[in-house]
């Protein structure tokens, strides 16, 4: 099943020609959700080739400009392109009167409805739920109210070994109870059990984005075991004490959450311009996590079992 994220910008603060400001889609079983939208997302969109209309829900992180700016386009021009099912917006609870001032103030009337669910920022909480996931909101430790995201799979059933469903007609029935680890009586009259006939359910995923933050071991727990973690690396070390005043992370600090977390991989991002090298960020942070990833525009990160 697809887990993955796409990375739509990855910069700090204003657009660069280098770097957009953050946003991303993670595709979790060909749903897509868009976290983050910073200006110039819908451009990227069209860049990378993502169709506006499959994306209905959108979480926004915090309400510094980067990573918010886009949202009023996007949904302006979903309206144009002739969008009628509802959108589904997670922020912080001031995006609502942000977006209806505007939409007021240009006398538009969206043809489809928005939905606003707004997020807090004192605990964990679980904020979207479906068949097969479930999306947490977290606090993080930024200047203003800020949360960050977990996408994480729901426990799945065992699978059917190929060769017995290449070996028996199985019914509906037969399937539905040997996931549900139950034995079955098949037409001709042999008996299934789950032990011989299914193979153990594949492990669950989940990503974790950590958009705007100063270090904080406080994250570690919300994100405990992500097997892929996002986070920001605004600074490297020799900015250690700008990142302290401003609430930003270094590469340092982003591997030492990964760590400390036991996540699998470390993606980072939000990318001060004051570097010339991304490459600067994963050879700092290699130095104490092993598996570093430098988040690109129109990169795509598998979310790896
Ligand atoms: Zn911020």
């Amino acid at each position: 099943m697809t887990f993955e994220v796409t990375i739509l910008g990855c910069g700090a603060a204003a657009p660069t020609g280098k770097h957009n400001p953050s946003s991303q889609i993670v595709n979790m079983h060909d749903k897509l959700f868009m976290v983050d939208c910073g200006e110039g997302t819908q451009l990227q969109l069209r860049k990378f080739k993502i169709r506006f209309q499959r994306i209905n829900h959108v979480f926004i992180s915090h309400l510094h400009g980067d990573h918010y700016l886009g949202l009023m386009g996007f949904i302006s021009s979903m309206h144009l392109l002739g969008r009628k099912s509802t959108l589904q917006i997670f922020g912080p609870p001031e995006l609502k009167e942000i977006v209806e001032i505007q939409l007021r103030a240009s006398q538009t009337f969206l043809e489809y409805p928005i939905e606003f669910h707004p997020t807090t920022f004192d605990e964990k909480r679980l904020i979207y739920e479906d068949r097969s996931l479930v999306v947490y909101s977290f606090p993080l430790k930024h200047r203003i109210n800020c949360c960050g995201f977990q996408f994480v799979e729901k426990e799945k059933k065992p699978k059917i070994k190929k060769e017995i469903a290449k070996a028996y007609d199985l019914l509906p029935s037969n399937i539905v109870a040997l996931k549900n680890g139950q034995s079955t009586l098949l037409a001709n009259g042999i008996e299934l059990t789950p032990e011989l006939a299914t193979l153990p359910a594949d492990s669950i995923r989940s990503y974790s984005y950590c958009s705007d933050t100063a270090y904080s071991e406080n994250i570690m727990a919300f994100v405990e075991g992500s097997s892929l973690l996002y986070h920001e690396s605004t600074f490297l070390e020799s900015e250690k004490e700008r990142a302290k005043t401003t609430f930003h992370s270094t590469a340092r600090q982003a591997a030492q959450v990964a760590a400390n977390s036991k996540s699998k991989q470390l993606l980072l991002g939000h990318f001060s311009s004051r570097y010339a090298n991304d490459q600067d960020f994963r050879t700092e942070a290699s130095s104490i996590f092993g598996q570093v990833e430098i988040a690109d525009e129109g990169s795509v990160f598998q979310v790896n079992y």
